[in-house]
Parts: structure tokens; C-alpha cells; sequence
């Protein structure tokens, strides 16, 4: 069946006209279902497959609270407060400054939001010409989507072959209506960082020689809740003069279930206060600048959940224990001499490609382990278009799981070098 004949069936569906049981809904769904992807196989997802019954339990209890009531629920208002300053404290937020934001359903509302803030406050310069965005080529596609969304001019800058990156270039885009400057804390492609404080201070620099005030926004989705737990410190947030926002996916390394970002401003002078809309249909008044209005409270206290049963201690053993795994499966796929490693091994993900001398490609490949269940994304690089594939080694992922999975890989690469009984 081609996806056209599945559109025009689904136009023919209708709702219907006598319900079914409880239990025969679970088990028509059950049954609906079979044949989708194992999630504990979905190889290149960063977002979380699996919480502790406990943070189960706690979500199930918030499912029907909505995050928007801050009145009727201002016991949950606060924690989510608690949870702006918290996350504003683990990015450095200056101490006399008040961190300032939101979750989100997601980065990419974050993204969004952060575009429309620097677009409101760029229009509050009364300068001439359009507003313009600059980002490198390896932006996620969140930000060409809301440049576009928002008509800001996109300034892109090629990557270089090398993994450098390409300060000048970045620098030679940037005017006085440029609204930020964007870096990223682990790109969505290779898993790599951005040299933020060198951005930082060259910026500081133009800023001055020009008399501009652009300022950087880090699009932290991925490492935003792993570089604050690693050992070697990095400069890259808050601590940065001119880091004005900064955007973190709660269900990615936050370890929240899908459907939870963070939006932390450095504080409450860089969000143009006319954006905060005030409601007035619940009893009391809900200010509010995200994009969704009803959201359960569920991912927030999941959130809230980690964080209290976690702690730092508790973040940084998971951290440790992914990139262990990391280590651990580079190594097995190091020793069988079938692959290259495109990654730099900083965060727990692996880049890889097919060496050069064999007869299929990638795409073949991951088709083939898609047979074991393994769903291995593979997709050319911004840099120099190779075909690469992606390992987000995550939480729940083991050891066994580890080895499984290396052996596995090695024993379809051998499958389709080694020519089948059929074809003798
Ligand atoms: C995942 C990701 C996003 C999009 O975030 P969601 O949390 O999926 O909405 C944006 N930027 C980067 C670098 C990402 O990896």
C-alpha cells in the first residue's frame, strides 16, 4: 500500500456510531499498534523512553492538572517557578540577576519564543531594513523554520570540511538589525559544541568597535542537561556577557518523557514585557508567553521529579554511565574495522559511516538492520554532504543492550558483504 491509498482511506473513516468497552478499546489499540517501531530500538531518538514508576505514578496524578490555571493550581505555579531558577541557577545565571522563563512543549517552542522576544526588542531599536538571524549551517531545522515563520532574513554560514568553527564568517554576517547570534550546544547531526566564549568575546569586540548590542542565543536542546554535569568545565552559558537566552529540551537529556523544553531568558530585561499576556478567563489572571495555553502539568512535575530524586549527583552518574556506554560501544565498533567514526566522543553519541571500500551504501544498511528491529537514522552532513548515521546512547540503554546491538551491526555489514545462498 502507497501512502496515497493510506491518505484516501483515511478520508473514508469515520468516528464510530456505538462505543466499545474499556477493554475492548486497550485491545483494539494493541492490536492497531503492532508493527510500529520498538521505542527501546529507536537508535537516533535523544528523547526519553523510559522514567521510574515513580515519576510515572507522579505524572499519572498531574495528568488532568492544567499548567495554565495558575490560580486554582498556584501550589503548581510555584514549582514551576522553582523550576525556572533552579534550571537559571545550573546555567549561572548572575547572581544579582533574576532568571526569567517558561517550559515549553518542546526546544523548538523555546526556539520559537526566543526568535519572537529578539525580533520585539530589535523593533524597539527604531533602526532601518530588516531584522536577520545568524546561524551556522548546522542550525536543527527549527530555526530556518521559525526565521521563516517570523520573517527574519537568515544569514546562514556554510560549515567548513574541518570540524572547526567558522568564527570569521560567523562575524562577517553580523550588522546592527542582527536580532542574535545562534550557537549550538550539541548540534543535532554530530553531537558537537560551539566555541561559545570565543563567539562571546569576538562579539564583545564588534559590539564595541560598532556600537551594537547583538547579543547569542545557545540552542542548548541537547547538552544543556549534560555539559552542566560533565567533569571538564566549559564556558558557554550564563556566565557568557552576552548569552541572552537559552533554550533546553526537558526530555531529552532532562530525562522527561517527549512533550517538555525550557525557555530561560538571562533575565526579565531581554523578554519585551508586552508579550506576556495577561488572561482573564480563569478566576484570577494567568500571565503567560508560550504558545500553548491548556498544557497538563505532568511533564513539569516529572521534571520536578528528577530533579529532587536525582539531584546533581544523581544527573552526573547518569551522564557518566551514558558516555561509559559511549566509550564502550565506539571501542567494539573501533576493534571490528568496519566503520568510521565522525563524532568527537563529547557527548553521548555516536557519528558514524561505512568505510569507504564497500559495494553498498548506508541507506542499504541501516535497511538491513532495520530486519533485527534497530532503527538507525542516517542522513548526509551539512558540512560535506557524507552519509553518516546516528547512536544517541541514552539512559535506559545497558551495557548487554550495547554489545547486542555491536554485534549486530557487524553481523549485517558481514550479511551483505558475504553473498547469500540464493545468489550462488
Ligand atoms: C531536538 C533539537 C531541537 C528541537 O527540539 P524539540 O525539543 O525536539 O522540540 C532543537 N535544536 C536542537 C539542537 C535539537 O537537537
Amino acid at each position: 500500500m502507497n501512502e496515497n491509498t493510506i491518505e484516501k482511506e483515511k478520508i473514508a473513516i469515520v468516528l464510530n456510531e456505538q462505543g466499545v468497552s474499556p477493554e475492548q478499546a486497550i485491545e483494539m489499540i494493541a492490536k492497531e499498534l503492532q508493527g510500529d517501531g520498538l521505542i527501546y530500538y529507536d537508535l537516533g531518538s535523544y528523547t526519553t523512553v523510559e522514567m521510574l514508576p515513580e515519576a510515572d505514578y507522579v505524572m499519572q496524578k498531574c495528568l488532568g492538572k492544567n499548567l495554565i490555571n495558575h490560580h486554582e493550581y498556584h501550589k503548581t505555579t510555584k514549582i514551576h517557578q522553582k523550576l525556572v531558577h533552579m534550571i537559571g541557577n545550573l546555567l549561572n545565571s548572575p547572581k544579582l540577576d533574576e532568571p526569567f522563563g517558561s517550559s515549553t512543549t518542546g526546544s523548538s517552542e523555546a526556539i520559537f519564543l526566543s526568535i519572537l522576544a529578539a525580533k520585539w526588542q530589535w523593533k524597539k531599536k527604531g533602526l532601518q531594513g530588516n531584522p536577520n538571524i545568524v546561524f551556522c549551517n548546522n542550525a536543527h531545522i527549527s530555526w530556518y523554520k521559525f526565521s521563516k515563520f517570523l520573517e527574519i532574513d537568515i544569514r546562514e554560514v556554510p560549515l567548513e570540511e574541518t570540524h572547526d568553527f567558522p568564527l570569521d564568517n560567523v562575524l562577517e554576517q553580523v550588522n546592527q538589525n542582527t536580532i542574535m547570534v545562534v550557537a549550538v550546544l550539541g548540534c543535532t547531526q554530530l553531537g558537537s559544541c560551539d566555541p561559545i566564549s570565543l563567539l562571546n568575546e569576538a562579539l564583545e569586540t564588534i559590539n564595541l568597535e560598532n556600537n551594537w548590542d547583538v547579543g547569542i542565543h545557545v540552542d542548548a536542546a541537547i547538552g544543556g542537561f549534560i555539559i552542566p554535569f560533565q567533569e571538564e568545565e566549559r564556558n558557554w552559558d550564563f556566565k557568557l556577557s552576552l548569552v541572552r537566552s537559552i533554550n533546553l529540551s526537558g526530555h531529552k537529556y532532562g530525562l522527561v518523557y517527549p512533550g517538555l523544553g525550557w525557555l530561560l531568558f538571562r533575565n526579565e530585561s531581554f523578554f519585551p514585557h508586552e508579550l506576556n499576556v495577561t488572561s482573564h478567563y480563569l478566576s484570577g489572571s494567568s500571565d503567560s508567553f508560550t504558545v500553548s495555553f491548556s498544557r497538563s502539568a505532568s511533564h513539569v512535575m516529572a521534571q520536578y521529579f528528577n530533579f529532587l530524586h536525582y539531584g546533581i549527583n544523581g544527573y552526573r552518574k547518569v551522564i557518566r554511565k551514558c558516555m561509559h556506554l559511549t566509550e564502550k560501544l565506539t571501542d567494539l565498533l573501533v576493534e571490528s574495522d568496519l566503520f568510521e567514526i565522525c563524532s568527537d566522543g563529547s557527548l553521548p553519541m555516536i557519528v558514524f559511516s561505512l568505510k569507504d571500500t564497500v559495494s553498498f551504501d548506508e541507506y542499504v544498511f541501516t535497511g538491513k538492520l532495520r530486519e533485527k528491529n534497530w532503527m538507525l537514522p542516517c542522513y548526509p552532513l551539512s558540512q560535506n554532504g557524507k552519509t553518516v548515521m546516528r547512536i544517541v546512547i541514552r539512559n535506559e540503554m545497558t551495557i548487554p543492550m550495547i554489545r547486542l546491538l555491536a554485534s549486530d551491526l557487524i553481523h549485517a555489514y558481514n550479511e551483505l558483504t558475504t553473498p547469500s545462498d540464493d545468489d550462488q
